[in-house]
């Protein structure tokens, strides 16, 4: 669903993505890792088809969901009808949508918070409603901005476990930002770096998922190089 070529973004006289090439195929889970300030949530942006003053050619198919590393949830609107939003944008009700949030809400252990507002929310729970939001509309292509940043370590390993369900069920292209270099190796078929505002590196994995990390050490010490 994702190709992108010669893709250069810049901000004034900055340049953040600079010529970068990207291909990602139906149902593939890449994790992209690269520093801080490396143009991770950039490319995601422009992914995502909210910034296109680009030079060079992003192409997106099929349905997008993003999960922000900000999660941008509407604080005067209560929790359930904030992951409706993922449905539609104008965020106009349906008669099955509290039926679906409750459903996302569930999968992100978030069932009693459904009437919550936002405000009231911990910085966890809030990154697990935009979770949920980008979930319910069962996309082709997910893109997630470290969207477990904020959780403890049990909830972070039962959320990889649903995106590790969510992507057997639905096979969605998967675009995951993270800096830990261990979920990338858990989650994705393929581990790319930015740098420079290019790919600098790329790291096949392959299935079968989830995967014992220890099978993994030297990719994982050529990432972290
Ligand atoms: P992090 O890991 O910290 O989230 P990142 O890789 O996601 O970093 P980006 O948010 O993509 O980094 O930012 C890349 C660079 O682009 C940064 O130097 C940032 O200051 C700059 N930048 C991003 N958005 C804008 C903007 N709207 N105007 C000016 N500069 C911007
Ligand atoms: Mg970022």
């Amino acid at each position: 669903p994702v190709t992108v070529s010669g893709l250069t973004k810049r901000f004034g006289d900055r340049t953040v993505l600079n010529g970068l090439e990207l291909t990602i195929e139906r149902g593939e889970f890449v994790a992209l890792l690269g520093r801080s300030g490396s143009g991770k949530s950039t490319l995601l942006r422009v992914l995502a088809g909210l910034d296109d003053d680009i030079e060079g050619t992003a192409e997106v198919e099929g349905t997008v969901s993003v999960a922000f590393q900000q999660p941008r949830l509407l604080p005067w609107r209560r929790v359930w009808r904030n992951v409706v939003l993922g449905l539609r944008r104008d965020g106009a009700s349906r008669a099955n949508d509290r039926a679906l949030a409750e459903r996302a809400l569930g999968e992100v252990r978030l069932a009693d918070h459904a009437d919550d507002w936002p405000l009231t929310l911990s910085g966890g729970e809030a990154q697990r409603v935009s979770l949920a939001r980008a979930l319910v509309r069962e996309p082709d292509l997910l893109l997630l901005d470290e969207p477990f940043g904020a959780l403890d370590a049990l909830t972070r390993i039962a959320m990889h476990g649903l995106v590790e369900d969510l992507w057997r069920r639905h096979e969605p292209a998967v675009l995951l930002v993270t800096h830990d270099v261990d979920e990338a190796l858990l989650l994705a078929d393929r581990i790319l770096v930015l740098g420079e505002g290019r790919i600098v590196s790329e790291h096949v994995l392959g299935l079968p998922r989830p995967r014992a990390l220890t099978d993994h050490v030297e990719v994982r010490a050529r990432v972290l190089e």
